[in-house]
């Protein structure tokens, strides 16, 4: 086994739903897009809280109430309680309440997901920077937020009052295609006073604290598609991961992962939780995983601009994940503390990635 290639040995051929007691999951790219169920993703969760894993949603998205969110999940198939549901608003709110007295005023830009979070922490939502709020907090408001909103952030913090964010995700996904996200809200505050947020989500440690409080996860996996979200998230946390590939990342992002992004696990969709993991092999050939050996190729071939550069190559044959697996290891161990450079163009077109 390479030592870049994390793995656990209490999860070596065990299926991870039985080696890990709480799934920490991602929703959207990993169990719906676009408000539909992901292929796969309810029978998996069916089949992994049949065999006894928790499972529990985590998301950035401030915008909705955990309420919502289960009713969401139990509409698509999957029975999910409130409680079993942990947001970003609920990170920044206990972040909020330990740094402002009890019963405190908060600016909220932001939706009901976040005025809830409040409320639960004895928190008192206002609306206007002229209430004397004692902390502005910004979180996704969806479409129907007014441009006005931004300004009455900007006047309180740019007098000093503490600005605390859910989370900075630049980018939100929808069905008609990719729009502002929380992030950007932020920059336009951030334009206007040149101040900087207290932020909440993941990957940091506000939001995996929320999580493992309020699920009292002992052997948790964090299941997810985003590398500088999830991922980072479970590493900042010491956290074994699981990247499925129904969302944001493909296969040459993977590849080209510094080590804050690799995944301890990855397949395709939802049912890698209920599958052993393949292990990955190293010998003086390259690193094998079911039929397939990668290998980090010094010598020199051209990229599509002419330039020279190394190769990742894939020899052999076998199932599309294992081969992926395999040049994980390749490109991981040979990129080191830092980011694979080499060209994984024609590995993954064997692959069909
Ligand atoms: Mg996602």
């Amino acid at each position: 086994m390479s030592p870049s290639v994390r793995t656990r040995p209490e999860a070596s051929g065990r299926a991870l739903s039985e080696a890990y007691d709480t799934a920490l999951l991602d929703l959207d790219g990993v169990v719906y897009a676009g408000g539909s169920a992901i292929a796969h993703a309810v029978e998996s969760l069916e089949r992994a809280r049949e065999g006894g894993m928790r499972l529990a949603y985590v998301t950035n998205n401030a915008l909705r109430t955990p309420d919502a969110v289960a009713g969401h999940l139990t509409e698509l198939g999957i029975p999910t309680e409130a409680g079993e549901v942990i947001t970003s608003a609920q990170a920044v709110a206990r972040l909020i309440s330990e740094q402002v007295p009890e019963g405190a005023r908060v600016l909220v830009i932001g939706g009901e997901g976040l005025r809830v979070a409040l409320r639960e922490r004895g928190l008192v939502p206002v609306e206007s920077a002229d209430d004397d709020p004692a902390a502005v907090v910004q979180g996704f408001g969806g479409p129907d937020l007014p441009w006005g909103r931004f300004a009455e952030a900007s006047y309180a913090v740019a007098r000093g009052v503490p600005w605390f964010a859910s989370n900075t995700d630049l980018t939100i996904p929808s069905g008609r295609g990719i729009a502002p996200g929380n992030g950007a809200a932020v920059e336009v505050v951030r334009i206007a006073t040149g101040a900087e947020p207290q932020v909440a989500g993941k990957p940091l440690p506000p939001m995996h604290r929320e999580t493992i409080l309020r699920t009292g996860a002992e052997r948790p996996l964090v299941v997810g598609d985003r590398l500088d979200t999830d991922i980072e998230g479970a590493f900042n946390g010491g956290v074994d991961s699981l990247l499925v590939l129904t969302g944001v990342t493909d296969g040459a992002q993977l590849l080209a992962a510094p080590p804050q992004h690799r995944p301890t696990y990855v397949d395709a969709d939802l049912r890698g939780m209920l599958t052993g993991q393949p292990e990955v092999t190293a010998d003086g050939d390259g690193f094998r995983c079911g039929g397939w050996t990668a290998t980090a190729d010094g010598a020199v071939g051209e990229d599509e601009g002419g330039r020279e550069r190394g190769r990742l190559r894939l020899d052999g044959d076998g199932e599309v994940l294992d081969g992926l697996r395999a040049l994980c290891a390749a490109a991981w161990t040979s990129a080191g503390e830092g980011s694979c450079g080499l060209d994984a163009g024609k590995a993954l077109a064997r692959l069909g990635l």
